[in-house]
């Protein structure tokens, strides 16, 4: 560069960060991590510098510290965009992972993050044509008053099956609802009730309107697996995400949720007990897949082998946490 040129580019930076910004400011590009995706090396002062400088951000230093350390927000709406966003595959891999996996192309190209938080509940006796329900009496979920999975049950227990929902669990991420000029967020987790015939807490009136995952997700270790019959197109039949905060001395935290078996997801209770002061290794990978085995009883409620899906619980969580592992070692 000449020294007009970096003279041009440096009267960008306020005068207070000039001896703050560590020269040269190293960019790696990441390849690996799709089109247009790099890793910046060094702090707050040369980020800011960075993006100053390529006209990216135009605020004071105070405003862009504020924006860094606020939830962030994925601002496109479709699932497919999830797969493309520079800041997904840098630092929350399992979440374009699961994006990755929601059916096929077209369906995440037109699908929409809020249409796939709030995807209906799948059940094998209700995603039939008028004629077969009828045949059967129908059911609680509607127009019947029994339930063909729980016989017993007062509630539909039809499977939750949005890829994308369990992973924004484990990462602490929020849904904000929209209805008039009212808003209010709850998280992930708490969108979700246990009852198929609607399975969140969304009001006549109400839109989802923004999804935020916060600051404190940035470095948790994630991983995402999906159990489904063919590759390309099928909805779950059981699905694992999990996270963990990783530190020297071991592991500081940890979340672990299946879906895909009942109507919300499930986050898995004694996870931080197991996983506590210990490294991500295999022993803990086959305790969290125990406990897991523990605690989820797949039902009839999706057309596969309900036995079988149970078995798979501890596999795939092991799998989970090996992609969790894995991801940031590689
Ligand atoms: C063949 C097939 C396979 C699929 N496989 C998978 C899969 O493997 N994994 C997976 O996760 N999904 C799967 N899906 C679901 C698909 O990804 C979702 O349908 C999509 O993400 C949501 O699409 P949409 O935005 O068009 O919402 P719609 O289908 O239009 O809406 C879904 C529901 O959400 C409501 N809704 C939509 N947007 C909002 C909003 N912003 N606020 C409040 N309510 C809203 C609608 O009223 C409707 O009740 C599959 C779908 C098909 C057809
Ligand atoms: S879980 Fe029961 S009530 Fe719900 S859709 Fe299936 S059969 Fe109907």
């Amino acid at each position: 560069m000449k020294k007009s040129e970096i003279e041009a580019l440096s009267a960008e930076l306020p005068d207070e960060l000039r001896d703050r910004v560590k020269l040269p400011i190293v960019l790696l590009r990441r390849r690996e991590l799709g089109p247009g995706a790099f890793t910046l090396l060094g702090d707050e002062y040369e980020e800011y510098a960075f993006s100053k400088v390529l006209g990216d951000y135009a605020g004071t230093f105070t405003e862009f510290q504020k924006a860094r350390d606020s939830p962030t927000v994925f601002y496109k709406p479709q699932v497919s965009e999830l797969t493309r966003e520079p800041r997904v595959a840098a630092e929350f891999q399992a979440l374009g992972k699961a994006a990755g996996l929601v059916a096929g192309p077209q369906l995440r190209n037109m699908g929409t993050l809020g249409g796939n938080l709030c995807l209906d509940t799948r059940c094998t006796y209700y995603n039939q044509t008028y004629f077969w329900r009828e045949a059967l009496g129908f059911c609680l979920k509607k127009d019947g008053t029994r339930c063909h999975v729980v016989t017993t049950g007062k509630r539909c227990v039809a499977a939750h099956s949005s890829d994308v929902a369990p992973v924004l669990i484990t990462l602490g991420a929020e849904v904000e609802i929209a209805r008039g000029g009212e808003r209010r967020s709850v998280p992930v987790e708490a969108f979700f009730v246990g009852d198929g015939i609607h399975n969140n807490v969304l009001e006549p009136g109400e839109l989802v309107t923004r999804i935020t995952v916060p600051a404190a997700a940035r470095g948790l270790r994630a991983g995402y697996q999906k159990l489904r019959p063919r590759g390309a197109i099928d909805f779950p039949m059981l699905s694992i995400a999990f996270t963990a905060r990783v530190a020297a001395d071991g592991c500081q935290g940890a979340t672990l949720v299946v879906s895909a078996i009942a109507a919300k997801p499930r986050t898995i209770s004694g996870v931080e007990a197991i996983v506590s002061g210990r490294p991500l290794d295999d022993a803990v990978a086959e305790a969290l897949g125990q406990a897991a085995y523990k605690q989820c009883h797949p039902l009839i409620n999706v057309p596969y082998d309900q036995d079988y899906r149970r078995e798979m619980v501890p596999v795939f969580v092991k799998r989970a946490v090996r992609m969790a592992r894995e991801e940031w070692t590689a």
